[in-house]
Order: C-alpha cells, then structure tokens, then sequence
C-alpha cells in the first residue's frame, strides 16, 4: 500500500497517457493533484501551461502552492516524440524538431526542477519524478537524434539534482519501455508485431505500469532511493 496521505503532487502531461494513469493513482494513494498540461486534464487542480516555457511552470507551481497548501511531489513527465514529423537520424534531422524536442523533453525537466524545488525545501523536503526512455538505453528500429538525446539528458540531469539536494529531495527517473498511449497509438492488447515479440513480458506495457512505479518512487516507502533510473519495459532492455 503506498500512501500519500496529505501530500500534494503536481504531474505534467497529466491529460494523457501515463501522466493522465500518474494523477489518478497519486489522488487513489492519497495525493491532492495538480496538472500541467496543455490540454485539460482530469485532475483536481487542472492547470494549463506549456512545459517549455518558464513563466508557466513558474506559475504552475505557485498555483498548487496556493490552491492544495503546498508542494511534496513533482513528476516530470510532459513529452513529445516527433517520429514520422521531422525527427529521426541526422541528417535528416530538421533544427526547428531538435530544439522543439529538446525544449519539451529535456528544459522541462530543468524548468521543473528550478521552480519546484524552493517549494519543496519549503515543505522541509519531496521528490521528483522525471520520465525518461528506454530510447536512451536502445537504438531500437525507431532511431531519432532529438528524442533520444533528450532522453538520455534525463538521466544525467536526474543525477545531478539528486546529489545536489540530498537527502532532503530524492530525484529518481522512470524509464518506460514501449507503452501503449497516444504517442505510440496502440491498443495495450493489441499484437504489435515485431515491437511485441521484442518485450520478454509478451505484451506492450500500460500507463498504469509506469504510474505504479512512480507512486512508488514519489512514497517513502522509496526513502532509500535516490540518483537512478528504474526501467518499466517488460524485459525489452534486456532481450
Ligand atoms: P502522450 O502523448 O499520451 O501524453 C503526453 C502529454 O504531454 C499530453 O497530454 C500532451 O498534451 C502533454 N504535452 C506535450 N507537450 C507539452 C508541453 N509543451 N507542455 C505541457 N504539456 C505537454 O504520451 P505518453 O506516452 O503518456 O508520454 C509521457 C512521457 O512518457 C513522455 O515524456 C514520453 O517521452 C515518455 N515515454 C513514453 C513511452 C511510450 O511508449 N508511450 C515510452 C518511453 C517514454
């Protein structure tokens, strides 16, 4: 049971996909969740803003601090994968899609971090979630420069955070394997080929495997887990 009584949550890209399954499981663990997103958003504070601009994650921030009493967890996990619209290997790859992708996927995740950490310090600490890809770990078929450079900025800047805010604030990355959401447009049972017989587990992953792992990672139950990268891929990596 992770419990998350009285704290209070705020998930990018929480209208869809895995962020949407993180804001609802954060709220059934016991959260007060708040989401950025540019879209509307099922969550109790639903606030609409664009991760890759400053003065919207500012304002996203203080809005949660003002309306839920506070802020104790922060999952960055707004993305964009621009497969099939520009992005791909160089150099094919366009420089508007490479600073569109990094914007979304990587400066938000810094974004995040400036303006939710001196509100988590002032709740005496929390935790930040970032969601990375296994795109940074395998080439895979679809090899794209922006996405997984992006992704793999991730991983670095999830370190650098977590040592440079221990022990008050853990900083953790998720790493999602292939999940059946809007970004990959597939049914979770549906037989996606070769993708699928390429995961041990024998199907695509769900929103909701990668939110179990974030409530987890945003709980003290993960008191001891800081600085890393926690993979949610059915085996993918591995195979
Ligand atoms: P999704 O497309 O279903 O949801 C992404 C959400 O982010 C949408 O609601 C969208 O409106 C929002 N968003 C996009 N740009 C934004 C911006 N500039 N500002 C605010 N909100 C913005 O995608 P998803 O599959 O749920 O992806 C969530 C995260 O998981 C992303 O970071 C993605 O890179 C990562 N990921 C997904 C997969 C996968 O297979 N689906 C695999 C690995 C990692």
């Amino acid at each position: 049971m992770i419990d998350l009584t009285g704290r209070v949550a705020l998930v990018t890209g929480a209208a869809s996909g895995i962020g949407a399954a993180t804001a609802a499981l954060l709220a059934e663990c016991g959260a007060r969740v708040a989401g950025l997103d540019l879209a509307d958003c099922a969550a109790e504070l639903a606030l609409r803003g664009d991760v890759s601009i400053a003065a919207d994650v500012e304002r996203a921030v203080a809005a949660t601090e003002e309306a839920l009493g506070g802020l104790d967890v922060l999952v960055s996990n707004a993305g964009i994968f621009l497969a099939g619209r520009g992005d791909g290997p160089s150099p094919q790859l366009a420089e508007d899609v490479w600073q569109r992708t990094l914007d979304v996927n990587l400066k938000s995740v810094y974004l995040g971090a400036r303006f939710a950490i001196p509100a988590l310090q002032r709740r005496g600490g929390g935790a930040i979630v970032n969601v990375a890809s296994v795109a940074a770990y395998r080439v895979g078929s679809g090899a794209s420069d922006a996405y997984t450079a992006a992704k793999g900025g991730v991983l670095a800047i999830t370190k650098t955070l977590a040592v440079a805010h221990a022990p008050g604030i853990r900083v953790n990355a998720v790493v999602p394997g292939p999940i059946a959401t809007p970004m990959t447009a597939v049914a979770p049972d549906e037989n996606f080929g070769a993708l699928t017989d390429m995961i041990p587990a024998g199907r695509l992953g769900r929103p909701e495997d990668v939110a179990a792992m974030i409530a987890f990672l945003a709980s003290d139950r993960a008191s001891f887990c800081t600085g890393a990268a926690y993979l949610v891929d059915g085996g993918y990596t591995a195979s």
